[in-house]
């Protein structure tokens, strides 16, 4: 067990690979460290005999706590409570913190609310000041931002919204010891155990951590007409956004949703594809890097946000944009 305060970084590990939003959360928990004397410990909650990708033992932290229990096949929120709430109660952090991803948001109140902890969601700065912990986060749809300082209970618990804390190079160092602990739970004593996971056909990347986004709104006129983004995406390595109307037409899913009432993104660049630009749009968007809009009406909202605009019909341009970004990035 480590010594003096702890940071506890939870990295989620896929198909043997971390996240990249769990690669930022262990920056931005070593830049906190840094402020609050404390050492990070990456934690990995796997079933038995899953590797520890490299990255999570070199990217600076000063320990691995692998947790394994065979209720932690596939993503099992509740079986998670049951296996970290003991070993947070038994180590102290000072705070733990995840990636503001699907489940992230849903692991991050479950375990807060088992060891009646404060929470703070979806962080876009963190710091210590006299000991005390702050975030920062979006309120009202992204018109306002709300300040958070902790009380005294620990561990402060925070998500941080992807694409936010990006890690700079990370200087060689020696790889951080692993300590495995076996979760000493019965398998009949989680209350959920997940049978099967379904993935969804197609396009693997979440909209919420990618870094560039091809959006479609119902300027795209037809489904049919999202070939046109998806061969976009194609070339620039990008995910296929949505707007609402877009997805209660049944032309995407709703994990394709933009907005409000859908997913927050902050990519490098946003590109939206006839979307009008409504401010339960601009809630899930405006705080891209950049954001480039294609719309026929010079007086559209979504101008407003961009940095770049093209006033046109979007299904002549987008096949243009396609074959120039082509020239371009497969030379
Ligand atoms: C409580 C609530 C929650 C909501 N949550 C969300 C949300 O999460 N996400 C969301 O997106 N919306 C949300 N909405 C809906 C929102 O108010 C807008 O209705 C919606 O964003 C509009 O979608 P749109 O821009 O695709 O469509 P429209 O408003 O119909 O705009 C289409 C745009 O395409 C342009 N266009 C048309 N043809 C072309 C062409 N050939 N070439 C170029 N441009 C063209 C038009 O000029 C227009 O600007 C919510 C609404 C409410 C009330």
């Amino acid at each position: 067990m480590s010594e003096g305060k702890q940071i506890w970084v939870l990295a989620e590990v896929l198909g043997g690979q971390v996240k990249p939003v769990s690669l930022e959360a262990l920056h931005a928990g070593q830049t906190l460290g840094g402020e609050l004397g404390a050492t990070v410990t990456a934690v990995v909650a796997t079933a038995p005999g899953a590797e520890i990708p490299e990255d999570v033992a070199n990217c600076g932290v000063a320990r691995v706590l692998h947790i394994q229990h065979a209720g932690l096949e596939t993503f099992n929120s509740l079986a998670l409570v049951e296996v970290l709430a003991p070993q947070v109660q038994s180590q102290n952090p000072e705070v733990v913190m995840m990636g503001a991803t699907n489940h992230g948001k849903e692991l991050a109140p479950a375990l807060a609310a088992r060891l009646g902890v404060g929470l703070a969601t979806d962080c876009i700065e963190i710091h210590a000041e006299g000991g005390m912990l702050k975030a920062r986060r979006p309120v009202y749809a992204g018109k306002a931002h709300i300040t958070f300082q902790f009380g005294d209970t620990r561990p402060c618990i925070l998500t941080l919204r992807p694409n936010v804390f990006r890690p700079g190079e990370t200087p060689a160092g020696d790889a951080a010891p692993v300590e495995t602990v076996t979760a000493d739970i019965p398998e009949n004593g989680l209350r959920l155990k997940v049978k099967e996971v379904v993935q969804a056909a197609g396009r693997k990347l979440d909209i919420t951590e990618a870094r560039i986004i091809v959006s479609g709104g119902m300027g795209m006129q037809k489904p049919e007409n999202f070939q046109l983004l998806e061969e976009l995406a194609e070339v620039l390595g990008a995910a296929v956004g949505a707007s609402r109307p877009v997805v209660d037409n049944g032309w995407r899913e709703y994990s394709n949703q933009v907005g409000q009432t859908g997913r927050t993104v902050s990519p490098d660049l946003y590109i939206a594809c006839g979307i009008s630009g409504a401010v339960q749009h601009l809630a899930g968007m405006s705080s891209s890097r950049c954001i480039v809009a294609i719309n026929k009406d010079p007086n559209a909202p979504i101008f407003d946000v961009a940095d770049y605009g093209i006033v046109g019909d979007v299904l002549e341009i987008l096949p243009v944009m396609t074959a120039e970004f082509k020239k371009v990035l497969q030379k």
